[in-house]
């Protein structure tokens, strides 16, 4: 992925891969669980920039914009934006990464359909109603998140939901996925997301933190599960020591961005830091370069003793 960043004041971007862009700082979930601050009050690039910036790439040929916040669709100009990238630059793949509540009016979701993305990932935090709620912090969130898949699927979008695994939630990961495949048969594919402890997330570590040997085992389940149902399911930022070998395959990295930067605090550090990946302590294991690693902010929580690096 290139970390690019929404920067409007220059010329012609020319980018191959994959880029992320925060269209806005708010939104209307408060999740704990969230990498970035949405309290932390920050001023939205305007719609000239946005515009601006989207300018600057539109003679790319191979790129991915993955559209995301805050929460995107809570601007006023969403569907603007959404419109002038699709009629001036269709070759641009677009991925939303959405809470899907807005997506609970149907008159919205026939709106984006006009100009639909590739794919909406949806973060759908359990099965459980009162669960999903507490980790977003507001009341009935869950109820409309699952009426805006609905209706997405009914407009032909593509859906893929996701949980981020969380102490509150691991042993329900399994659960989860036969939720998903019962409830949207339409769905063809579910995201597992390990966690990343920044934002309020790091601020709630000590309530949501989990270390990767205890969750490994229902993710693999949950893995078995997608696989009865013929889901295509992508678990990512799991080191690969830490599942049978078998299950490898569907461990991935950046396969749905979790990340969030403010792309203006990175552009005056002048430069991206990495931030999860593989470390010293895999040594010569035979996975380094093919395996995710984890999260770095993980790491700096639970240390490196889990790993045990391969070497067959
Ligand atoms: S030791 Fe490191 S490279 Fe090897 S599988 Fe574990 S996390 Fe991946």
């Amino acid at each position: 992925m290139i970390n690019e960043i929404c920067d409007c004041s220059s010329g012609p971007l020319e980018l191959n891969g994959s880029i992320y862009c925060g269209l806005g700082f708010g939104c209307n979930n408060d999740c704990i669980l969230c990498v970035a601050n949405i309290s932390e009050k920050r001023e939205n690039m305007s719609t000239s920039q946005m515009v601006a910036y989207f300018d600057r790439l539109i003679d790319n040929k191979n790129l991915t914009i993955q559209i995301s916040g805050g929460e995107p669709t809570i601007r006023g100009d969403f569907l603007y934006l959404m419109e002038y990238l699709s009629v001036n630059a269709p070759q641009i793949t677009k991925v939303l990464l959405s809470n899907g509540r807005r997506f609970s009016n149907t008159d919205f979701t026939a709106k984006v359909a006009a100009y639909p993305p590739v794919c909406v990932l949806v973060p759908l935090h359990s099965y459980r109603p009162a669960l999903h709620d507490m980790i977003t912090r507001r009341q009935g969130s869950f109820n409309e998140t699952v009426l805006g898949i609905r209706n997405m699927l009914e407009y032909k979008i593509i859906v893929i939901p996701k949980i981020i695994v969380n102490k509150l939630n691991y042993q329900l990961v399994p659960d989860f996925v036969e939720f998903v495949a019962q409830t949207f048969p339409e769905c063809k594919a579910v995201g597992v997301d390990t966690m990343d402890l920044l934002g309020s997330a790091g601020a709630n570590k000590e309530t949501l933190k989990i270390k990767h040997t205890e969750s490994a085992p229902y993710i693999q389940k949950a893995i078995d599960v997608a696989q009865k149902y013929g889901l295509h399911i992508s678990v990512i930022y799991m080191p690969f020591c830490l599942v049978e070998e078998k299950y490898r395959k569907f461990i991935s990295a950046d396969q749905f961005i979790v990340m969030y930067k403010d792309p203006r605090d990175e552009r005056e550090k002048g430069s991206l830091t990495k931030e999860r990946g593989t470390v010293e302590a895999c040594g010569k294991c035979k996975y380094v370069g093919e395996c995710p690693g984890t999260w770095y902010s993980y790491f700096r929580e639970f240390g490196y003793d889990e790993l045990k690096p391969i070497y067959d």
